[in-house]
C-alpha cells in the first residue's frame, strides 16, 4: 500500500531520511541518517520513539549520495516491508525569488532549481542529487521540494535588499534568509499553543550548528539575520556570521588568499571553532575551562542579543522570544547569557524554569520566552502528504 511519505535531507556529506504516514498530520515511523558520505560512511536507523533499529558500516569511500540512499532504503524495507511510498519530500536550500511554498518537482522545475546552484554551491547540488536519486528509486511517487528560503519570501523591500547597485538586486543578489522549514514549524506551534504570541511580534532564535534569528509578526517572517547566503548574521559552529566585506578584500588583496581559501575560512574555520580554537560544538565549549571557550560563547550570545534588539526595531516591538535548535533547546547557559542583559527590553527569565529546560521560561515580564523543539522533517512530511491531495 502506498500510504507513506518519505522525507529526504541531503547535505554535502550526510543524508537524513524519514518515514511518515501519509496523513494530514503525519506520524513518524522511522528516521535514519548516513553520515560521512565519501569517507567512512555509516548508516543508522531509529524508530519513531528513538530506539535504534539498525546500524551499518558502508565502508571507507563506499557510498555516494545514490549509494547512501540505496542503503538507507534497503534497511527501511527490511523493517517496514509493508510501507509503500506515495510521495517524497525534499529539503532544498534555495528556491530563488519565485518559490514561497513547496512545489511539485518535474523536469522543468528541477532545471530551474539547478540554475540556482551558484547561489548555494555548498548545498543546492547535493539537495538536487538527492532529488535525482529519489526520482530513480521511486518513479511513481510524487516528488515535492520544500525550500529553506520560502518562509522569508515576503520581506519588505528594506529587508530584502543590500545597498549595492540596483542591477545586482534585479539579478537576484537579495537577502533570502534560510532555516525557513524550522521557522515554519515554530510558527505552526505558536498558532496552535500560543495564539496570543502568534498574533504578536516574536524573535525566533534557531541556534544549532547553523544559527539565525527570524523576526515573525503574526506568524510571518519580516526579517532574517541570514542574507544572500547562510553565512550572514550570527556567528555559527564554523561559519563567520556578519562580517565587514572589507575583510574579504583585505584577505584577497593583502594576504594573497584565493577565493577558495577565503570560502574555506569563512564557512569551515570561523565562528565558535575559529574564535575558540577548540571546537564548533557548544557542549564541548561549555565543558572547557579554557578562557577562549568562554570568549567564543560570550561573542555568540552578544551577537544573538544584538540581533534580537535589531529584530525588535524591525518589528516595532517585541512580545516574545523563542529558542530552538540544538543549542537553543538544550543550553540553559546560552539562554541565560542572551536574556539576562535584556531587562531593558522587558525580558525577565525564570532562572529555575530555564535551568530545568521548561517550555516557558519567562518570569512573567512583558516578553514571553519559550523553548520549542523544532521539527523540520515534519514540515517536509506535511508538505509531501498535502501534495497527495
Ligand atoms: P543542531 O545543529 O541543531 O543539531 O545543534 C547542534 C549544536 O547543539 C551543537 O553545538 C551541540 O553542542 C549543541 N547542543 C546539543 N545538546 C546540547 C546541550 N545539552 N548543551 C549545550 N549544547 C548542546
Amino acid at each position: 500500500m502506498t500510504d507513506h511519505v518519505l522525507t529526504l535531507n541531503a547535505g554535502s556529506s550526510s543524508l537524513k531520511i524519514g518515514l511518515f504516514t501519509a496523513a494530514a498530520e503525519p506520524e513518524v515511523r522511522a528516521t535514519g541518517a548516513v553520515e560521512r558520505i565519501g569517507g567512512a560512511a555509516a548508516l543508522t536507523l531509529e524508530d519513531g520513539a528513538g530506539a535504534t533499529l539498525g546500524t551499518r558500516d558502508l565502508g571507507e569511500g563506499g557510498a555516494d549520495h545514490a549509494g547512501a540512499l540505496d542503503a538507507a532504503l534497503a534497511m527501511l524495507r527490511e523493517h517496514f516491508p509493508e510501507a509503500g511510498i506515495a510521495a517524497v519530500g525534499h529539503r532544498v536550500v534555495h528556491g530563488g525569488q519565485d518559490h514561497d511554498a513547496p512545489v511539485r518537482l518535474d523536469d522543468a522545475v528541477l532545471a530551474r532549481l539547478a540554475e540556482l546552484e551558484p547561489f548555494a554551491p555548498l548545498h543546492q547540488p547535493h539537495n538536487l542529487a538527492g532529488v535525482r536519486a529519489a526520482r530513480a528509486a521511486f518513479p511513481e511517487a510524487v516528488q515535492v521540494a520544500c525550500f529553506d528560503t520560502a518562509f522569508h519570501r515576503h520581506h519588505p523591500f528594506v529587508n530584502d535588499v543590500f545597498g549595492l547597485p540596483r542591477e545586482l538586486y534585479d539579478r537576484g543578489v537579495r537577502r533570502y534568509g534560510f532555516h525557513g522549514l524550522s521557522y515554519d514549524y515554530i510558527a505552526g506551534e505558536l498558532a496552535r499553543a500560543h495564539p496570543a504570541l502568534h498574533a504578536g511580534r516574536v524573535a525566533v532564535a534557531h541556534l544549532g550548528n547553523g544559527a539565525s534569528i527570524c523576526g515573525m509578526v503574526q506568524g510571518r517572517s519580516v526579517a532574517s539575520t541570514m542574507g544572500f547566503t547562510a553565512l550572514d548574521g550570527l556567528p555559527m559552529g564554523t561559519r563567520v556570521g556578519q562580517l565587514d566585506p572589507g575583510v574579504v578584500l583585505h584577505l584577497i588583496e593583502q594576504e594573497g588568499m584565493s577565493a577558495a581559501e577565503v570560502t574555506g575560512m569563512l564557512y569551515k574555520r570561523s565562528g565558535l571553532l575559529g574564535l575558540s580554537g577548540i571546537s564548533n560544538d557548544m557542549r564541548t565549549l561549555e565543558a572547557s575551562d579554557d578562557p577562549r571557550a568562554d570568549e567564543a560563547i560570550a561573542y555568540f550570545t552578544f551577537r544573538i542579543r544584538r540581533e534580537i534588539g535589531a529584530m525588535a526595531a524591525a518589528m516595532e516591538g517585541l512580545d516574545g522570544i523563542v529558542f530552538t535548535g540544538g543549542i537553543g533547546e538544550n543550553s540553559a547557559r546560552v539562554r541565560r547569557e542572551v536574556c539576562a542583559p535584556m531587562s531593558w527590553l522587558g525580558v525577565a527569565l525564570d532562572a529555575a524554569a530555564n535551568e530545568a529546560g521548561a517550555a516557558r521560561i519567562d518570569a512573567g515580564g512583558d516578553v514571553g520566552v519559550l523553548v520549542i523543539p523544532t521539527d523540520e522533517e515534519r514540515v517536509i512530511a506535511r508538505a509531501a502528504a498535502a501534495a497527495l491531495g
